[in-house]
């Protein structure tokens, strides 16, 4: 579709992705595994000859996905993780990374057991202190990993400083831009070679859909071998998954902007709450990375926040115990609010005993306050 449209149009209309076999207005789901020849033996004109590396339901939604991240290329993966993994898998034996810490657990969790088995030497820095990261970057490596906004703690790394800083030591910058959303944080645009998501969180948003998305600036050797590897080593999305993505990434803008607005209202009002200690949200003018924050993200601050409940672990289980609205489960970006008690999931990552985190969803703000302050006591 034409390029000047801004993202909520052309999203709307999947791109332009319709069926043409039917005028259908929606694309069809192309499920075949394989693709037969003509008599003389030539692939038939589509070039498709197995589903592993051809399939026009998982070309449809990358091509989208690439337009949204002014990409030169997208692929998507299984899952976030496997995203992740196909982005690490390309460093050499014996090489060098610099990776955020207090991230995605099961990110930090993953990258350290793939670092100590191919002998790579892990750096694990709080990327949001520009100064760890240059130290860090004075010396050669191969990637800079950064998360941004952070999840639980909400902190934002300067991307284009991240970037000058990766390039300075020879290495491609990949952001984890999950919780920034591509409405409103650009990573290729700030100088990012790689952008990161899993697609299981607002992408699809409507927490029925497991998957994961690589973007790339450029078409660098080492993109050429994450490309290689999805196709041989077969980490590749299922062609519904990908049609039911594609169908979620049609709300995307209005669905952000949404769940943004109604964050930025929690955030606001939970600051001064009797009941909380603290909120982190990088929309909170106090907050340590809001300057960074409105400096690189357009339109809202994203649905991920945490709150510091007043007390210890009993008064934070205790108010997600009573929550009506914010459902008491893991993982975020979905339509409807959830509450998670990380503590319990990763007691040993030193979090907070009294945080919760919340990923708020696109209900009308004033029954999740009314919630809130339930559960609050107030
Ligand atoms: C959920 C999540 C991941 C992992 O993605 P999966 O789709 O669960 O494999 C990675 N990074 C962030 C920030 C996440 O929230």
């Amino acid at each position: 579709m034409d390029k000047d449209l801004k993202p909520a149009t052309w999203l709307a209309h999947a791109g332009g992705a319709g069926d043409d076999a039917t005028g259908g207005v929606v694309p069809a789901i192309h499920m075949a595994t394989t693709f037969e020849r003509d008599a003389d033996y030539a692939l038939h004109a589509s070039g498709n000859v197995y589903l592993r590396p051809h399939n026009k339901s998982v070309a449809q939604v990358e091509k989208v996905l690439a337009q949204l991240e002014g990409a030169a290329e997208t692929l998507v993966f299984p899952s976030g993780m496997a995203a992740i993994a196909a982005a690490f898998r390309w460093v050499p034996n014996g090489g060098r990374v610099i990776v955020q810490n207090g991230i995605y657990w099961g990110t930090s969790k993953w990258i350290r057991a793939f670092c100590a088995r191919r002998d790579i030497t892990l750096v694990e820095l709080d990327a949001s202190d520009a100064a760890a990261l240059r130290g860090a970057c004075a010396t050669a490596a191969d990637l800079v990993f950064v998360e941004t906004p952070s999840n639980p703690w909400l902190k934002l790394v300067d991307i284009a400083q991240a970037a000058t800083l990766a390039h300075g030591a020879g290495a491609l910058l990949v952001v984890d831009n999950t919780a920034g959303t591509p409405i409103l944080s650009q990573p290729l645009g700030l100088g990012a070679d790689i952008v990161m998501h899993s697609a299981t969180k607002s992408l699809n948003g409507h927490s029925d859909v497991l998957g994961g998305v690589l973007s790339t600036r450029a078409l660098t050797p080492a993109w050429e071998a994450i490309r290689e590897d999805r196709a041989d080593a077969g980490a590749v999305m299922g062609p519904f998954e990908a049609w039911l993505l594609l169908r979620g990434l049609r709300t995307l803008a209005l669905r952000v902007q949404r769940a943004s607005a109604n964050a930025q209202t929690i955030a606001e009002h939970l600051e001064d709450h009797a009941g909380v200690e603290a909120v982190l949200y990088p929309g909170l003018p106090g907050a340590p990375g809001h300057a960074i924050a409105a400096r690189q993200m357009q339109g809202g601050f994203g649905s991920l926040l945490s709150i510091l409940v007043k007390g210890g672990e009993k008064d934070a289980l205790r108010v997600a115990g009573r929550l009506k609205l914010f459902l008491r489960a893991t993982s975020l970006g979905g339509v409807e609010s959830l509450v998670e008690h990380r503590f319990t999931v990763e007691s040993h990552t030193g979090l907070p005993q009294n945080l919760l985190r919340l990923s708020v969803g696109v209900e009308d703000v004033s029954d999740l306050i009314a919630d809130l302050d339930q559960a609050l006591g107030q």
